[in-house]
């Protein structure tokens, strides 16, 4: 893990953001509990993407489905028998790897060194093995004819590649059998495919329109190594824009450069962002580009923008019997709308705004540990510091810190010398201190102290409320 990546996850663990999942168990892997910090930035975020899909969207509605659905929609789906990771396992080590992955890491390590021609030519055999009837052999023979060694042990003594179901089953009722075996769901996107006319026909929609919804999803992962960027228990922001067929790659263009700014108005650098598109398109897919940040362990997949065709609701109308088709009242055609999904993770994108947000500073001599959070993200909003604790000093700052509480998270802290309090917030992201001295209790004035630049401002205390607002509003990352 690199040294940036290691602070994060200790911060993390030590300011309670995000803990190991039973740690006290010794942990269950690739499986994370939010505490109090995590919590507040996790529910930031996922509002904030709700308000940008569905409430500044007259066409999108939302929806929360059950994790738990009727077997038969990943059959459709072509889960149960296409939801496959090509696995290969180091014989010395006992290391299971990810085939397409190893050979991702190969192609990597040959661009390091200038080797562009090679990593070329290897890339182009990654996507033949990728494309081809049997891909679990394609990607064997490329390890093979490129000599591809174990990352952990540096032996090249592999097994072969072997396909590997991803979800997670269960069994309904008392009795375990075949007939009710049932799945966790690993993507929350059939969940809408479903609801397609319950959606339409409640909301009142007309194509082109769309679904969004936030919720849990699982896959049993296989190498899951990398603190939140891949768990076996994460949740999904998805939302799937119903469009008519032959207008899907102008929807789709709309929805990349959307998306796109989305994660920029949270505050990644655009330098830390890009375009990737997919070396193998889904069998359902006709575009499929990933939007990629350059994470601490390199370029990876935050969101992916598909589209769709209409497989989905085609698939569903064949097995269930019933007609998934919309008719248009304007043209008075019938036809199966198509599908452009924007997909992204919430633990991810997490994982890209604490990545983002972390920074070390020399101040006087000393490093300040900071998290540049966009405000409206940082899981509290504004701190309230007595500069002692008497004097009617308290009180004025328990005052403020109630009124302040109807519209941001506000945190009261009266522990401590008031430079250790300001540190303690720059380390959570908080991004206003307002601390009330021996002047306020006179006059009414308070300090406000910016976490970015650590400057202050004397204001009256009645308009701490608009001048964050203000701040907020001009912030810049
Ligand atoms: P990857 O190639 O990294 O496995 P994927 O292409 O399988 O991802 P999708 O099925 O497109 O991912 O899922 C959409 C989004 O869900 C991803 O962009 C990612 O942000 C998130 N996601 C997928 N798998 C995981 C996971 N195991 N842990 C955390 N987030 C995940």
């Amino acid at each position: 893990m690199s040294d940036l990546f290691e602070k994060i996850v200790s911060l993390s663990k030590r300011r309670g953001f995000i803990f190991q999942s039973s740690e006290i168990y010794g942990g269950l892997s690739a499986t994370y509990d939010y505490g109090p910090l995590g919590v507040e930035l996790k529910r930031n975020v996922s509002q904030r993407w709700w308000n940008s899909m569905v409430y500044k969207h007259q066409n999108i509605s939302g929806l929360d489905a059950a994790i738990l659905m009727h077997p038969d929609v990943w059959k459709a789906s072509g889960h149960v028998d296409a939801f496959n990771d090509p696995l290969i396992d180091d014989k010395v080590s006992n290391m299971r790897y990810r085939a397409d992955q190893l050979i991702e890491g190969h192609i990597d390590k040959l661009r390091r060194k200038g080797k562009d021609a090679e990593a070329d030519r290897v890339y182009q055999a990654l996507v033949d093995a990728l494309n081809a009837e049997d891909a679990a052999k394609g990607l064997y023979d490329v390890i093979m004819a490129e000599e591809i060694r174990s990352p952990d042990s540096g032996m090249f003594d592999w097994t072969e590649v072997r396909q590997f179901n991803l979800m997670f089953d269960t069994h309904a009722g008392p009795v375990k059998s075949v007939d009710n075996k049932i799945y966790l769901r690993p993507e929350t996107a059939q969940g809408i495919f479903v609801n397609f006319h319950n959606v339409r026909e409640t909301g009142r929609h007309q194509v082109p329109f769309g679904i969004a919804q936030i919720g849990k999803a699982f896959r049993n992962e296989i190498v899951a190594r990398q603190f939140i960027f891949r768990m076996r228990e994460f949740e999904q922001m998805e939302m799937q824009y119903f469009v008519k067929p032959g207008t899907q790659m102008e929807a789709f263009e709309a929805w990349r450069e959307e998306r796109m700014q989305w994660h920029i108005s949270n505050g990644i650098r655009p330098s830390k962002l890009r375009w990737h598109e997919h070396e193998k398109l889904a069998h359902y897919a006709d575009a499929a580009f990933d939007i990629q940040y350059e994470f601490p362990i390199g370029w990876q997949e935050v969101e992916g923008i598909h589209s769709r065709t209409d497989f989905d609701l085609s698939a569903h109308q064949s097995l269930s019997g019933k007609k998934m088709e919309y008719f248009d009242p304007v043209t008075n055609e019938k036809y199966l709308p198509y599908v452009v999904e924007t997909s992204a993770g919430l633990d991810r994108t997490i994982l890209t705004l604490l990545c983002e947000a972390y920074r070390e500073e020399e101040v006087d001599g000393e490093i300040r540990s900071v998290m540049k959070f966009h405000p409206k993200l940082a899981p509290i909003t504004v701190a309230l510091f007595p500069l002692v604790k008497k004097d009617g000093m308290p009180e004025m700052a328990e005052k403020l810190q109630n009124d302040l509480q109807e519209h941001f998270l506000a945190f009261y802290d009266e522990k401590g010398a008031i430079g250790r309090r300001y540190r303690r917030m720059d380390e959570i992201g908080t991004p206003f201190c307002v601390t009330v001295d021996g002047e306020s209790t006179s006059d009414g004035t308070v300090t406000v102290r910016h976490r970015d630049t650590m400057e202050q401002d004397r204001i009256p205390a009645e308009k701490v409320a608009s001048y964050m607002i203000d701040s907020i509003a001009k912030w810049k990352p």
